[in-house]
């Protein structure tokens, strides 16, 4: 289902970097709880931005939902990116041993993926040679 707050940038909103940890989110998120709770009626637009925040939050403290959003994320800033092929995980070759997912492209480079990648529904994957990527459906 897609919803149309997922162009909010949920880091944005929790005043944080994309790179920010789990603790530095929920710090910031702390934080701007206090400042915008509804209780305050100091400021008329807090009620919206404070759901906006707890919104923000209940994707991005898990660490699956903040994974799957990431790669949201990645999809929409490159959507420039020269996709050579859109796959299903099962076409992809597993590799036991390393517990990987693999696939050749066409330049004869690989494209990887982690098994613990696999979780968001789409990932998009840069070839280790070339500018292609490929996006995986799970
Ligand atoms: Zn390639």
């Amino acid at each position: 289902m897609e919803d149309n707050t997922s162009s909010t940038d949920y880091y944005q909103i929790l005043q944080c970097e994309r790179t920010a940890s789990a603790e530095e989110l929920k710090k910031s998120y702390q934080r701007l709880v206090l400042l915008f709770h509804p209780d305050k009626k100091d400021e008329k637009d807090s009620d919206k931005l404070f759901l906006l925040i707890q919104k923000a939050w209940s994707v991005l403290r898990d660490p699956n939902s903040r994974r799957q959003y990431d790669a949201e994320l990645t999809c929409q800033e490159h959507s420039e990116l020269l996709i050579y092929e859109t796959i299903s995980l099962d076409q992809m070759q597993y590799d036991a041993v390393e517990d990987i997912y693999m696939y050749t492209c066409r330049c004869g480079g690989t494209y990887l993926l982690d098994r613990s990648d696999t979780m968001p529904a789409k990932v998009i994957i840069g070839c280790d040679e070339c500018s292609f990527s490929i996006e995986v459906n799970s």
